[in-house]
């Protein structure tokens, strides 16, 4: 007799059921555009060059061994994640009332924060974005808090529904923690503007809330807005101090003195997904408090895997302390950013060309590595169906999976989904 043949199967999950769908399809044209994940012109992953340099280094560097790495992590690495977050000049960092560990990716500094607050913050309920990444409520859930939403995005207008999200926040329970995207909401692409942050940190503060910041995106944004050639960029974490817009929500944040927590990844900015490095920052308001909370955390993570894995934590720290690395790895993301805006224009243009009724103009004014389209469930569905492309339900595509040769065949599936 068996004792595991009483495992019920998991219910069914939209997003594994797209994703399943999508690699059993025999098709050899199929689109997949689930995924934020980074493809080359060619439709191929992309490993950057200064990762490659930085694994010869270490490949090379004999003193580098195989050991376990401590409960925390790399040290190293600690510091420069908090530092490419909080500036270079960082308060709280200089007062030490700053802890950073190691974790695995953004979903592991996120899983890792939801348990510390589950047994350490009395206030169960966490609020997220409507919609927001369809990991964030599983996480949350299972460390034993209660999710709630607060408004987000507007279908109406396709924006921000700002005057909701302050709402909301308004009436949350005092101590409530609220998880805000940093840069590049994922799936709307649409990111309050430095003023609106400004008004939700006045309201998150006087209404005592405690902001769980998840910044998945970090740099990849601000270099898609700027303009500037990259040689009078100011790179970040050098010289001329927090020029990174990107960290410019959680720096306020930051600066009042006031508590958050900030789940960083190096999975799209790195290109490092499958390497599982990424970081949980704890600001706390002061040195002792830091202390505790830092001596709480190892306490999280040492039964549930002991110590975080080496190899991508030594990547991330060779690049960000080397300036010339560091510059190298700028420019390979601002080549990553603008292949990416160009696959907006593309989009866009070949959606307009055809005369697709309606106004697509979105696509190209959302932001980061994905394009919430407003195509609904049954066009999602049948575009599968007919088209063999791949999206999640809710009509959010991967555009950094789209090339020049793959845009027209997607633009014609729209419009056929939409007339
Ligand atoms: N947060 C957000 C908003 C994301 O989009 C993602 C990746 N899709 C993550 C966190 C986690 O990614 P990872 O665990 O690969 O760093």
């Amino acid at each position: 007799s068996s004792i595991l043949s009483n495992v019920l199967p998991a219910p069914e999950d939209p997003v594994l059921s797209v994703i399943f769908a999508c690699r059993d399809d025999p098709c050899p044209v199929k689109l997949n555009l689930i995924a934020g994940a980074y493809r080359t012109e060619e439709g191929k992953p992309l490993v950057l060059e200064v990762v490659r340099r930085a694994e010869q280094q270490l490949a090379n560097d004999l003193s580098c061994d195989k050991g376990y790495l401590p409960i925390d992590g790399l040290a190293d690495f600690n510091k420069l994640s908090a530092k490419l977050i909080l500036g270079d000049d960082s308060h709280a960092m200089e007062d030490n009332r700053v802890v950073t560990i190691q974790c695995l990716s953004g979903t592991g500094s996120l899983r890792v924060g939801a348990e510390f607050l589950a047994k350490h913050h009395e206030q169960r309920v966490v609020f997220v974005p409507n919609p927001t990444w369809g990991n964030h409520p599983f996480i949350f859930t299972l460390a034993g808090l209660c999710v709630e939403y607060f408004r987000y995005y507007d279908p109406q207008t396709r924006g921000l529904d700002f005057e909701g999200m302050l709402e909301d926040l308004g009436a949350a329970p005092s101590g409530a923690i609220v998880v805000l995207q940093s840069c590049a909401h994922n799936p709307t692409g649409i990111d309050p503007t430095l003023e609106q942050w400004e008004k939700i940190r006045q309201i998150v503060r006087s209404k005592g809330l405690l902001p769980f910041f998840d910044n998945a995106y970090q740099r990849l944004v601000s270099i898609m807005k700027s303009n500037m050639p990259l040689f009078n960029l100011n790179f970040h974490g050098f010289a001329t101090g927090n020029l990174d817009s990107d960290a410019q929500s959680v720096c306020m944040f930051v600066a009042d003195g006031g508590e958050c927590l900030i789940a960083q990844s190096f999975a799209k900015n790195m290109g490092l997904y499958g390497e599982r490095i990424g970081a949980l920052t704890i600001v706390c308001t002061s040195k002792d408090v830091a202390r505790k909370v830092h001596s709480q955390v190892l306490l999280v993570v040492r039964p549930m895997y002991l110590s975080p894995p080496i190899h991508g934590a030594s990547i991330v720290t060779a690049i960000l302390k080397n300036s010339d690395m560091y510059k190298d790895w700028t420019i390979e993301l601002k080549g990553m950013a603008d292949r990416i805006i160009s696959m907006r224009q593309q989009l866009y243009e070949a959606i307009q060309a055809r005369g697709t009724p309606g106004d697509w103009s979105h696509i190209i004014k959302q932001i980061g590595m994905f394009s919430f389209t407003g195509l609904n469930e049954k066009q999602v569905r049948w575009l599968a169906k007919e088209y063999h492309i791949y999206m999640t339900y809710d009509g959010r595509i991967s555009i950094a999976s789209l090339s020049s040769k793959t845009v027209p065949q997607l633009a014609d599936a729209i419009h056929a989904a939409v007339t």
